[in-house]
């Protein structure tokens, strides 16, 4: 009698805007070779573990509402990873921000253009900063 299963887990990816972990639509990944039940197991916990990346729900949904500002600080980053933005050290700052009010801000064509495009853009945790003092003040 076999005593063996199918290893299955959800996808875990993380979102390259705020960092984060999730599952939001996440693909069902089946092993299908039948294991016996601990080895299921670990396979499972090896499968749950971040294998992609991906907006989460969260970030979607500002990025309809407007552009995604994320501060960051660039001594802290390693612009060598991929895909990029994954090395991007992230100081805790989340601003959404009007389609019109983020083409005012002094940033060059380029990166105006860029933010418009990915609906995202990191911006040094200095300006960051001073975007949220000026938005309370
Ligand atoms: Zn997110």
């Amino acid at each position: 009698m076999s005593n063996k299963i199918l290893a299955i887990a959800i996808q875990t990816k993380v979102c390259l805007i705020c960092g984060k972990q999730h599952k939001d639509d996440s693909a069902i990944l089946i092993d299908t070779r039948l294991l016996p039940k601990e080895i299921a197991e670990t396979r499972e916990a090896e499968m749950s573990k971040p294998s992609a990346y991906g907006d989460c729900k969260e970030c979607k949904a500002y990025k309809e509402k407007g552009i995604v500002l994320i501060g960051f600080d660039e001594s802290k980053s390693d612009f060598t990873l991929k895909p990029s933005g994954v090395g991007l050290y992230r100081t805790g700052q989340y601003i959404v921000v009007t389609e019109e009010g983020y083409k005012q801000f002094p940033f060059s064509q380029e990166h105006i253009d860029a933010g418009l495009k990915h609906r995202c853009m990191f911006i040094p945790e200095q300006f960051a900063l001073e975007l949220i003092k000026n938005q309370h003040g």
